[in-house]
């Protein structure tokens, strides 16, 4: 590292900005997000989302949303206002709303252009002619039949095919640049090909739709984009973008490439996702258990920590495998802050206090937020019968050191409440326990405590009157391979396990009134947030994430 590096904080693309700042090729930077309208926003937008407003956040600039619609029958609507409400959901405000089916007049003129210049012809061969000439990296392409074809037929044909005259993979416009290049994509890479499925917004004016790499750059250069980042597949792609803005001599964008996200266990690709979808493995796009936007939003991850785990993952130049647990904690370190605390069972037993008036509802006061004094308390109804969680009581447990839980004679503290002892339980023919019996200590009660006593295990409860009751829907992760995409066929590697609903879940009545979308954490479960299919007679949450990573543990075992 020389001396002058006095920025080694600086990541690559910051680097190249900087440089262009400096030498005063620009003075404003402008980026862009260029997603295709086939399908919903998935985790790995997410980082080229982060990656594209932050960089113009900070180079004070801006950033537009692009909707790159150049393949018709993929493409709708619905994924358009899909892609804005994500992107806002994020946190991100766009410059301006592009969509690159209004540059396909100025597209068509460009390719109009680069033919009278004799830089592009329309080729007849067939897909199969095509590639029986490609040629590999170290032998040329053979040319084609029609690569000399007079400028005049040229255009008189391309024109044909904008006007539906020709059948679909009939002809291509191919530009002519390079067939001995050992860059595959230089050797008259094609332009343009015919399609006749009608497009979501020019409708059937069209019949000749511009490739990637005849609308992308063009695109970037018609927006005066200064830096248009992109995933490293677009690599190879460069010598050919730097071709089109030197022979039609616009506005040269530059274009640096940074790793694309991947993720373990999950599957960032909308092809693949679209797939799941159809084929019914999920219930939908916004399945809680899918790696898209629309689904975390749902299954209640928090845009804060999805922004801030793309930050920690930042940019690289080589592709690797980020570690979902990397996504999971950011969630957790965002939901720890601000979701407020409250008593929720799982799996309900009974317990009855014997020695404590019944009818009496008296009100504890309960913590929020530990993390956030702000949050304030709530009152929490106590009274004679509570449920607590099944798996916090043994009929014969272990030594007090390894299980603080309640048992036979054991004592325990109900958080905010009192301390109790387990007098007696009562099991149904299967050997399930059906009802715990216990007394209370009256000057054990939380903050007011003078008894003296000490007791390891603190439990959640809730009051069996008041408590409601929910539908709990547990997720686990949807594949079990670490790397899914590798599977031959990614269904193979899908989790059969990945939900599990819990019906008849007691909680503290103080959920009756959250909203959809509302995440609270079930103190010693995990966080849970309101389903968008939960309704007043049937609240129904899902699980956004447990507490501490008990699926890594339990693989370790
Ligand atoms: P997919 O294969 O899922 O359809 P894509 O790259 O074709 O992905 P686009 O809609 O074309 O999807 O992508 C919009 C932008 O998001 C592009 O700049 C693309 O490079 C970027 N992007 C897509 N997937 C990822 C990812 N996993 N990590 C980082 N950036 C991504
Ligand atoms: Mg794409």
């Amino acid at each position: 590292m020389s001396s002058e590096d006095h920025k080694p904080s600086l990541n690559f693309i910051e680097q190249f900005i900087e440089e262009d700042l400096k030498s005063g090729k620009h003075d404003k930077i402008q980026t862009r997000f260029p997603p295709e309208p086939n399908g919903y926003l998935h985790i790995g937008h997410a980082k080229a989302i982060v990656v594209n407003f932050e960089m113009a956040k900070k180079y004070n600039g801006n950033c537009n949303l692009r909707f790159d619609d150049t393949n018709p029958e993929k493409e709708k609507v619905d994924y358009v206002d899909g892609i804005k409400a994500d992107v806002k959901w994020l946190g991100y405000k766009w410059g301006e709303t592009l969509y690159t089916s209004d540059y396909f007049g100025q597209l068509f003129d460009w390719a109009v252009q680069l033919i009278k210049d004799g830089k592009a012809y329309v080729d007849d061969q067939t897909a199969e002619e095509m590639s029986a000439n490609r040629g590999t990296p170290s032998e040329p392409s053979k040319p084609s039949p029609y690569r000399n074809r007079p400028v005049e037929e040229n255009l008189r044909l391309f024109t044909e095919m904008k006007e539906g005259k020709h059948a679909e993979g009939s002809k291509v416009l191919r530009a002519k640049v390079d067939l001995t290049s050992p860059n595959m994509l230089m050797r008259d890479p094609a332009l343009y090909r015919i399609k006749n499925n009608a497009h979501h917004r020019t409708g059937t004016e069209w019949h000749v739709y511009p490739m990637y790499d005849f609308a992308h750059g063009q695109s970037d250069s018609i927006e005066h984009v200064t830096h248009s980042l992109c995933t490293l597949e677009f690599e190879n792609h460069r010598p050919l973008y730097e071709w089109f803005i030197k022979e039609l001599d616009i506005y040269p964008s530059r274009q640096i490439e940074f790793a694309r996200l991947n993720l373990s266990y999950t599957i960032t690709s909308k092809r693949k996702l679209l797939k799941l979808v159809e084929d019914g493995h999920v219930t939908g796009w916004d399945d809680p258990r899918m790696p898209t936007l629309i689904a975390m939003r749902r299954r209640g991850f928090p845009p804060k920590a999805i922004v801030s785990f793309a930050q920690k993952v930042g940019v690289a130049k080589r592709n690797n495998i980020i570690d979902v647990a990397l996504l999971e904690f950011s969630i957790r370190e965002e939901l720890n802050k601000t979701a407020n605390r409250v008593f929720g069972v799982l799996n309900p037993v009974k317990l009855i206090i014997e020695n404590y008036p019944e009818g009496k509802v008296d009100m504890m006061k309960a913590v929020n937020n530990p993390e956030d004094e702000t949050a304030g308390t709530r009152d929490m109804p106590f009274s004679r019968e509570l449920y607590i969680d099944r798996s916090d009581f043994m009929e014969n447990p272990p030594s007090p050191k390894k299980f603080f839980r309640l048992g036979p004679d054991r004592e325990v503290r109900l958080k905010y409440g009192y301390i109790i002892k387990c007098t007696g339980y009562e099991k149904d023919t299967d050997g399930n326990i059906t009802l715990i019996k216990a007394e209370y200590f009256p000057d054990t009660r939380s903050g007011q405590d003078t008894s003296g006593k000490k007791v390891k295990g603190t439990l959640s409860w809730v009051s069996a009157k008041e408590a409601v009751d929910a539908e709990i829907r547990l997720y686990d992760r949807l594949f079990l391979e670490e790397n899914p995409a590798n599977s031959e066929n990614i269904t193979d590697s899908l989790n059969p396990d990945s939900l599990s609903i819990v019906k008849g879940a007691k909680i503290e009545p103080s959920v009756a009134n959250l909203k959809m979308g509302e995440t609270v954490q079930f103190e010693r479960q995990g966080y849970f947030t309101i389903d968008k299919e939960s309704s007043e007679s049937n609240l129904v949450f899902n699980r956004t994430i447990t507490l501490r990573d008990s699926w890594a543990k339990s693989q370790k075992k």
